[in-house]
């Protein structure tokens, strides 16, 4: 689960984090007003507010959806625009995605930029904080190309960061004195955040050094993991699904695993795993998937009809392969759900299935019956054949 920018600085307020005052905006004349606001707090001629759109998606600045501006017509501007466009980065895809709140805060004099992130290591089997003094800038870049400027701590599986770790990172990052104790109990926070909120990214990018000698956190990111929803109902009751693709919405509501891919042979399987062999055997045969989808184990007819509704409305699908292997899934459910969804959708694209395991006879008997009103069902007796017969069919 994805949650915004304003989110998490909240979460980091939380946690003892220092993070700059801040407003959440939805229209040009709330973020002028926020300007003027903050102007009055802070007094100054010289002094400047940054908005930024709040999008599920980095590289905000490089794409102009984080301004920095000097008064409030500027505000108003920045605002304006970045409502009225969607933004496109290197994260999110061409088509971009929508922007509709804003976080207006007080401008940060910055002396120095660094990165501070925890999150899964797999070769690690653990938590991994990841620090460096080269931040602000995309980290895998940094990792590339001066992997010896990144630094990692694991965390302990149950002390989490240990505070002899922390002051280490802090003196790898060039941390002294006062600071290095600052630094290190930020990033101890940073690790008990990581824990609490059952994250699976906890990103500070960048923690700036201010000119005035303060660390400040002025861009977060929080990723938590959805096995742990229900333990942060408060945040899962704010998931902006205008960030997310309305197909992912969809599957995501029926419990159902699905990717997006560019090929045209949408794909309906049970079992991750099978769904993989499924993608590589349509690719062998010289095609390619539609989508990765994986109804699960227990999949029932409604989320099977709605597996089809989605891979259907991807308008890129010329030819649908369902891969069942019946386990606690059972064939005839899903020969059920088929015919049911053929009444509903009339398939008028090749659909070729392969069902094998429990009740497969009953299942076989289903689609045999089935098959004068669904014209352009083909069945297959193993996955070869299956793969062979869609990619003939949409060739
Ligand atoms: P991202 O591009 O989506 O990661 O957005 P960030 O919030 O990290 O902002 C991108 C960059 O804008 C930062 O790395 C900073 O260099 C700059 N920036 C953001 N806020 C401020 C600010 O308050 N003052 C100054 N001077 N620069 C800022
Ligand atoms: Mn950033």
């Amino acid at each position: 689960m994805k949650i915004h920018e304003y989110q998490a600085r909240q979460i980091l307020a939380d946690h003892a984090i220092p993070v700059p005052p801040s407003e959440v905006v939805r229209s040009p004349e709330a973020a002028a007003e926020a300007f003027k606001k903050m102007q009055t707090g802070a007094g100054g001629s010289a002094f400047r507010c940054v908005v930024k759109a709040q999008v599920y998606a980095g590289g905000r600045g490089k794409a102009g959806f984080v301004k920095l501006v000097k008064s409030a017509d500027e505000a108003r501007e920045a605002a304006k625009f970045m409502l009225s466009h969607r933004m496109v980065s290197n994260q999110t895809g061409p088509e971009g995605v929508p922007v509709s709140i804003l976080l207006v805060a007080p401008g940060v004099e910055i002396a120095r930029e660094y990165y501070l992130g925890i999150t899964i290591d797999r070769t690690r089997a653990a938590a991994t904080l990841i620090a460096s003094a080269e931040g602000g800038v995309e980290i895998e870049d940094v990792a590339r190309k001066s992997p010896q400027k990144v630094f990692k701590e694991s965390l302990h599986p149950t002390l989490g960061l240990l505070p002899f770790q922390a002051r280490d990172l802090a003196f790898k990052l060039g941390f002294k004195d006062k600071l290095a104790s600052e630094a290190g109990r930020l990033m101890l926070n940073l690790g008990k955040a990581f824990i609490k909120m059952d994250a699976s990214l906890a990103e500070i990018n960048p923690l700036v050094l201010t000119k005035d000698g303060k660390l400040l956190a002025i861009d977060a990111k929080f990723n938590l993991d959805d096995n742990a929803a229900f333990r942060h109902l408060d945040l899962a009751a704010l998931v902006d699904e205008s960030q997310e693709r309305p197909l992912d919405v969809r599957a995501h509501k029926a419990s159902l695993n699905y990717i997006a891919l560019d090929g045209n042979i949408g794909c309906l399987v049970n079992g991750a795993g099978l769904a993989m062999a499924t993608m590589d055997v349509i690719k062998l045969h010289g095609a390619e998937p539609a989508n990765f989808l994986d109804v699960g184990g227990s999949v029932t007819a409604e989320g099977a009809i709605e597996a089809f509704r989605i891979i259907l409305s991807d308008p890129n699908v010329k030819g649908i392969l369902v891969n069942i292997f019946g386990g606690i899934a059972k064939c005839d459910v899903i020969a059920e759900a088929l015919v049911k969804a053929g009444r509903e959708v009339a398939f008028k694209i090749p659909l070729v299935v392969r069902l094998e395991g429990t009740n497969v006879e009953k299942a076989r008997k289903i689609l045999s019956e089935a098959q004068a009103q669904m014209p352009t069902l083909q069945t297959a007796t193993d996955l070869t054949d299956a793969a062979k017969k869609v990619v003939a069919a949409v060739a």
